[in-house]
């Protein structure tokens, strides 16, 4: 069994999603400098990287990132490859996603990660492609860039779809070194309680 890791590293220079806080990852204290031990800061946005997406980024009454049940976010996962620009009703229509309901989508956004800045040029997922996801009984849905999103959109419709149907969304992954299959998926965002969001470590092994 092979592990792989979807996970993007997370560095200053990496790209955000634009408005987002920069990453900070810094020395505060260090053992060159005569400090006892070496201690770094770390600062970010709380949508950094693989990350994943709480209810609450974009519902008020949403469940926080700290409630989101493990059982979604670790188990069997699809991992299908769409050449389209966006993924639609159409798009979905060509794949089988079986009885899976995880699904993780591998776009040609995953080349974008070669990228210092950030592009928003990336394969996002319409409203109506989330609702027949959510009508298809998927609950975890991962894309390979930093939304799901079309940039520029001003309803977040394809979110508010997902999150108010209790779909855990992943973003940031970075699927380049993986096949189209199934794999199992364990995905750990870190425990911030009361957060909209939390960077992740994610691999797939099978
Ligand atoms: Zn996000």
């Amino acid at each position: 069994m092979q592990i792989y890791d979807v996970t993007v590293p997370v560095h200053p220079r990496m790209p955000v999603y634009p408005g987002d806080p920069p990453v900070v990852l810094e020395p505060r204290a260090q053992l060159s400098k005569g400090d006892p031990a070496n201690v770094c800061y770390c600062g970010m946005g709380t949508h950094t990287g693989t990350h994943v997406d709480a209810p609450f980024h974009f519902i008020e009454t949403g469940r926080k990132l700290h409630e989101i049940p493990l059982n979604i976010m670790v188990g069997r996962a699809r991992v299908v490859e769409v050449t389209a620009r966006k993924i639609d009703v159409d798009t979905l229509s060509r794949l089988d996603l079986g009885e899976h309901i995880r699904v993780l989508f591998k776009t040609r956004n995953s080349q974008l990660w070669q990228q210092e800045t950030f592009n928003p040029d990336y394969v996002f997922i319409t409203p109506e492609a989330a609702a027949k996801l959510v009508a298809d009984g998927i609950k975890l849905v991962g894309i390979d860039y930093l939304s799901v999103e079309e940039y520029g959109s001003t309803t977040f419709a394809t979110h508010i779809e997902l999150l108010s149907n209790g779909v855990v969304i992943l973003e940031g992954l970075d699927l380049r070194a993986v096949d189209a299959g199934d794999y199992e998926l364990i995905c750990l965002p870190l425990k911030l309680m009361d957060s909209d969001g939390a960077p992740a470590r994610v691999i797939l092994r099978g």
